[in-house]
């Protein structure tokens, strides 16, 4: 709330996305980072001064989401796989960095294109000069005369001069992308060596697309943008310097998306609203998808989106995955934005803000298990992890971890008793939490009889597991919604979804392990009821009672009492 940020809306604006939502003809401020402290007092100094439809303020990564629920005037260029493509094309007058999920060298980069830079927090100076205390028409002057980039820590003064900077630069400089002519040409000086390829940490055929470039044919190189994670190794490997990156520029500027603007908190009247069916399972799932976009295809996560809030999941986002999210249409030209409401509530997509709002997404947990068994807030962690973990049917997917910071957005949610499914990069961070389900030992107790019970069933089956496709994220996904607390119906619902994703994208039959998540035949979906049957029947398959009130306390040291999960 300290920022003004809207509250308790659930319908918040739908914003421009992409290159091609920027208005090049105006003085462009770039924002990229993780810190709003530095980009809303940048929209404050424009409404101040009545500039607001004079300056383009766009933003990067996270920040980008931030700014625009201060501002949906603000552009979002896209997530942080984006921001060598954005900041070499030059069509930021002036580009401000905070913290966190910014490139290391953008003073090289900006300089290269005459794009002038402020490091707005000492978190990440780049070495420039402190112009803190310096007098802003002097920092202003060293900055438009001698190309000078500066650290101002006071972000009052750096939003002013990062403004006037910008309108003063801004009718000097050539912004544009390169013509399709002169891109052509540069591309003729490819020999299709292929050393780019080897390089790209996704194979791309980059010289293939160049090469077919240089026919004038931009198609390939098209798609390869999309997919592209912009981390510039094809570029700097290349013998024959062949600007890969404005070649691809220009393919892909005139591409606009919609994104819809972070909305915050899940509020406490859409918890009693579905807190009931998520916990009964009749709402199959509570979908987050978090973290960064560093993955192969870029059309990844909004497929994921669409298959969940059809089949009525409730679908949340934050950060870069809030922003790729938007970045497909569909045949009538809507991204999932305009495509399914904004509500915490069956088949909505919810764009929660930025991975800062991350926490939002753990507090809606939180507050299902506060609200529906008035487990107590403070200091009550095992409690509520153990009840999320046990009753709350939510998975989350990190598709494309490109920090640290990101895998442990995962960690973070693992803790709280959410199973995260990670994508094909994140088996480089070396951790995850798997089980053995035909081994493992699933006995819960069940806390009204006291009793333990070996449950048989893997629910869920992981904490942290890396899938190397959608295709086969997406049954995974559907499984870790199961939860041993679901009702017969919602149980029945979470397999009907599990068995169709698993047909629809692995292949026929059914999945080897469905016996282990049908408890009785209630259990089994109605228009799977034939075939499930013949198959339990042929395994030697026994029915077994679903548990009353599952908990793993009481069944490890803790000093918690079973009494504690009781409500
Ligand atoms: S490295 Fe350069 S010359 Fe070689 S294929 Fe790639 S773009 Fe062409
Ligand atoms: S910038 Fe894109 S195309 Fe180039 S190496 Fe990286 S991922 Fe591959």
């Amino acid at each position: 709330m300290g920022f003004g940020f809207p509250a308790s809306v659930a319908e918040t604006p739908l914003v421009d996305m992409g290159w091609g939502a920027i208005d090049k003809s105006k003085p462009v401020i770039l924002v990229s980072g993780h810190n709003p402290a530095t980009s809303t007092v940048v929209i404050d100094y424009l409404r101040e001064h009545n500039l607001e439809d004079q300056v383009e303020v766009c933003g990067l990564c996270c920040t980008a989401l931030e700014t625009t629920r201060y501002s949906s005037k603000a552009k979002i260029v896209g997530p942080l796989s984006r921001a060598l493509f954005f900041m070499r094309a030059g069509i930021a007058d002036v580009i401000m960095t905070d913290e966190q999920c910014i490139r290391t060298d953008t003073p090289q980069e900006a300089a290269k294109v005459g794009s002038a830079v402020i490091a707005c927090l000492d978190k990440a100076m780049y070495g420039l000069e402190d112009a803190t205390e310096i007098d802003t028409d002097e920092i202003v002057r060293r900055m438009v005369d001698n190309k000078e980039q500066f650290a101002i820590l006071d972000s009052i003064k750096a939003a002013e001069v990062a403004v006037k900077v910008a309108m003063e630069i801004a009718p000097q400089r050539k912004k544009g992308w390169l013509t399709e002519e002169e891109a052509i040409e540069l591309a003729k000086k490819c020999t299709n060596c292929k050393m780019c390829e080897q390089v790209c940490p996704n194979l791309f055929n980059i010289g293939g697309g160049i090469t077919e470039v240089a026919k004038g044919d931009f198609d390939l190189i098209r798609q390869q943008i999309l997919q592209c994670i912009g981390c510039g190794k094809c570029e700097q490997e290349c013998p024959n310097n062949v600007p890969i990156f404005k070649i691809m520029q220009t393919a892909a500027s005139m591409e606009t998306w919609k994104c819809r603007t972070g909305r915050g908190p899940v509020m406490d009247t859409e918890i009693r609203n579905v807190g009931a069916p998520i916990t009964l399972g009749t709402i199959p799932g509570v979908i987050a998808l978090v973290g960064c976009s560093n993955y192969p295809d870029i059309d990844d996560v909004a497929d994921m989106v669409d298959e969940f809030a059809k089949r009525k999941y409730i679908v949340v986002l934050t950060g870069c995955a809030a922003m790729v999210a938007g970045m497909k249409k569909d045949k009538d030209g809507l991204t999932v934005y305009e495509k399914y409401p904004p509500d915490f509530a069956a088949g909505g997509v919810v764009n929660i803000g930025s991975c800062v709002s991350n926490a939002h997404i753990s507090g809606a947990a939180i507050k299902i298990a506060n609200i529906f068994a008035a487990l107590p807030l403070r200091g009550n962690y095992e409690v509520m992890a153990d009840y999320v973990l046990n009753r709350v049917g939510a998975c989350g997917v990190a598709w494309g971890a490109m920090s640290q910071k990101a895998a442990s957005i995962g960690t973070g949610f693992n803790r709280l008793g959410v199973p995260v499914v990670l994508g094909p990069h994140s088996s480089k961070y070396r951790r995850l939490f798997l089980s053995r389900k035909e081994e493992d030992d699933w006995k819960v107790m069940d806390a009204r009889k006291r009793e333990i019970v070996d449950t048989v069933e893997p629910a869920p089956e992981h904490l942290a597991y890396v899938c190397e496709t959608k295709e086969k994220a997406m049954p995974m996904i559907a499984k870790l919604c199961i939860r041993r607390n679901d009702t017969p119906q919602g149980r029945a619902i979470k397999l009907n979804h599990y068995i169709s994703l698993y047909r629809k994208y692995i292949g026929p039959g059914l999945p080897e392990d469905l016996h282990l998540f049908v408890r009785r035949d209630a259990d089994i979906p109605l228009v799977y009821k034939k075939e499930v049957r013949a198959h339990l029947q042929e395994i030697g398959w026994q029915p077994r009672e679903p548990i009353g009130l599952p908990t793993l306390i009481g069944t490890y040291p803790t000093k918690v009492p079973v009494d504690a999960v009781i409500h």
